[in-house]
């Protein structure tokens, strides 16, 4: 067994802070990314200003943490690093707003590689094209910062006009706090690939699908709502928290002989390996995001009604029930982000 990871990692010792001091960096977007990094790069003794409308609810709450507030053309034309913070289906109207103020020299930053990598935003020449993308969800990008700590990170170039594009997109990562934990280096193409196969086919999809599709078997069958959703929904965190800690091994070590032997030998029956290459395809040949640029294009009908559909399912209504009536002893980590206009 080797522990040998094929890529390399990158921390505080491998970057150079001064680069993104010296410059003015304009955050746009001040929700879960965008808070976490402005006020990140803030203590870190960046200039920062963060670009949003006017009107935007989160302009009062970057104003009170004091930080400048300007609007997102404002701001990109006054720095030297632009980073798209606002959500990715917004992300081109907004490029078409700041494109004008970023001159040659200057770098235009993603914290996600959809838009470049399907051609959403065709960026112009001379300037680099980066990503620094914390493998968090924001609000842990700015606690961990405050105690001294950070998240991993993901760094990647796609355009290189200065050649300088990755010494600042280490340092951008450094006063983010990302080094302090560790940085690898990807491409563009697959941070977008390998992010929205997992989100699809393991982590949002699969999984949901898998406790949905169980708690159904069981009730179907006759037993109980109440235990299904334990035995499908709640214990899922327990199997899940060994994973993170010790990997399959310390898992099947924690569970009994029992739940060992039936689950290495019936787990199989329930992928779908076929189902899963199909969703990397359509991925890679860009047939999924072409539905979803349209679905947005038309309003979004669909995702509405699968979204009405989730909620009207009935672990829903059991779950709700079942976790008002429970303590189960631990307080809940905070997971919200800033309120969003
Ligand atoms: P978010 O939805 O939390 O925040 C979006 C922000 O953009 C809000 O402050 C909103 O006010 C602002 N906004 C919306 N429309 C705007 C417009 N037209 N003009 C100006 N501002 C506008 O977004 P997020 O989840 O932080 O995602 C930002 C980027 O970070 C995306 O590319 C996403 O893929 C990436 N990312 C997110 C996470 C995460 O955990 N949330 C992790 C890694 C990467
Ligand atoms: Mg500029
Ligand atoms: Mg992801
Ligand atoms: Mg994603
Ligand atoms: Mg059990």
């Amino acid at each position: 067994m080797t522990d040998e990871l094929t890529t390399e990692v990158y921390y505080d010792d491998d970057a150079d802070v001064s680069h993104v001091t010296d410059e003015t960096v304009a955050v746009l977007g001040y929700g879960s990314q965008g808070h976490a990094h402005a006020l990140n790069l803030h203590d870190s003794g960046v200039d920062v200003v963060v670009g949003l409308r006017k009107g935007s609810s989160s302009r009062e709450d970057a104003k009170a943490s004091g930080l400048t507030v300007k609007t997102p053309d404002v701001a990109a034309a006054e720095a030297d690093r632009v980073v798209m913070l606002v959500p990715d289906t917004v992300q081109p109207a907004v490029y078409e707003a700041i494109q004008d103020g970023l001159e040659p020299g200057d770098t235009l930053q993603f914290a996600h590689g959809l838009n470049i990598h399907y051609g959403q935003i065709e960026p112009q020449e001379g300037v680099d094209v980066t990503m620094v993308a914390p493998k968090s969800p924001g609000h842990l990008v700015r606690r961990t910062y405050d105690r001294g700590e950070g998240t991993p990170g993901l760094i990647a170039v796609y355009q290189d006009a200065t050649g300088d594009a990755k010494e600042g997109a280490l340092s951008y990562a450094k006063a983010i706090g990302c080094t302090r934990a560790g940085v690898i280096e990807t491409t563009f193409k697959e941070e977008v690939e390998t992010d929205l196969f997992g989100e699809q086919a393991v982590l949002c999809g699969g999984v949901t699908e898998m406790v949905k599709v169980g708690f159904e078997t069981l009730v179907d069958a006759g037993y109980s709502p109440e235990m299904a959703y334990f035995e499908c929904l709640n214990e899922l965190k327990l199997i899940v928290d060994l994973m993170y800690e010790g990997g399959h091994m310390e898992m099947w070590n924690s569970v009994s002989d029992t739940a060992e032997y039936g689950g290495l030998t019936r787990g199989e029956e329930v992928i779908n390996r076929e189902g899963m290459e199909k969703i990397l395809e359509e991925i890679q040949n860009g047939e999924f995001t072409r539905e979803w640029i349209l679905e947005n294009q038309a309003g979004r009908p669909s995702y509405k009604q699968y979204r009405e559909a989730e909620q009207e399912h009935e672990i829903e209504q059991v779950g709700a029930g079942l976790r008002e009536l429970f303590s189960w002893g631990e307080q809940q980590e905070e997971t919200e982000a800033p309120a969003d206009d």
